[in-house]
């Protein structure tokens, strides 16, 4: 069976970082989570003043963050000595596990700066595992073409043609794709049964079933038995990404930028994080 839109979220203005203005669209009143992803921003400007400042050095403990940039290019550097630039059309999958402490500071001082960083969360068998990136630049994410009027970047999971995405994690089995459809155009595809999923729309506008989902907006997709399909229609050209993954179904506990399983373990990340021993 096919899944529907099961509720349309926009998300909330926000600043973080070092002044960097975004749109907060999971981690919001209107959503606090979608299991396993925990958080999801989008940032998108031309002005330098909502980006300049960056992210300087914070920590992280307990989940993956994913960066996925659109436009413009974002240095990241870390406790560990890892450095590296994301460019526009590149992904940053990382596992913070216990520990890590990084920067993510825009690469320019002008120009379009765009992208979005989604939260992961991790099981607890493996919130203290060691610290890992796997990231891929543009052109080493498989494209899938379909036809004149749909083509797809295959970030991770695998679609029903075989196209088999850059990142893997096999925790959560995760789908995610940046899809363009032309105007009139549709996509459909497997979402395994038991994902949670959504759309975001990038640009454009998309119907799903009965149900319409504008630009800047996220689509929650339904999940029940049997539902393990989605067909997309675009009304107008779109783009918009599809993530999916196996929900943990594990207790919560945030604490800015660390999430785990009890308040304990997080009071026990502030304190190693004060005391030097998180990362
Ligand atoms: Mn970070």
């Amino acid at each position: 069976m096919k899944r529907k839109i099961e509720k349309i979220i926009t998300g909330m203005k926000a600043s973080d970082g070092d002044g960097v203005q975004l749109t907060r669209i999971i981690a919001s009143p209107e959503l606090d989570m979608l299991d396993p992803f925990l958080l999801m921003d989008a940032f998108g400007s031309d002005k330098p003043q909502e980006y300049i400042g960056g992210f300087p050095p914070h920590p992280h403990r307990g989940f993956e963050t994913v960066t996925y940039m659109l436009a413009g290019k974002m240095r990241h550097k870390d406790s560990v000595g890892n450095e590296g630039v994301i460019e526009a059309g590149g992904v940053q999958w990382m596992r913070a596990g216990k520990g890590i402490i990084h920067s993510e500071m825009p690469e320019q001082e002008e120009g379009l700066l765009a992208g979005f960083q989604l939260w992961v969360n991790l099981p607890a068998s493996h919130k203290m595992s060691e610290p890992s990136y796997q990231e891929v630049g543009e052109a080493d994410i498989p494209e899938e073409v379909r036809g004149d009027s749909c083509h797809l970047k295959v970030v991770a999971g695998r679609t029903s043609k075989g196209t088999e995405g850059a990142i893997s994690n096999d925790l959560v089995d995760p789908i995610y794709w940046d899809i363009n459809l032309a105007s009139g155009a549709q996509f459909s595809d497997v979402i395994p049964e038991g994902h949670n999923a959504f759309i975001y729309v990038i640009e454009g506008e998309l119907r799903v079933a009965d149900s319409k989902v504008n630009s800047k907006q996220l689509a929650i997709l339904s999940n029940s038995d049997n539902q393990n399909s989605v067909e997309i229609e675009a009304t107008s050209l779109s783009r918009f990404l599809l993530i999916a993954g196996k929900p943990l179904n594990e207790p919560v506990a945030r604490g800015g930028p660390f999430v785990m399983n009890t308040r304990e373990e997080i009071q026990q990340a502030f304190a190693d994080y004060e005391s030097g021993q998180l990362a």
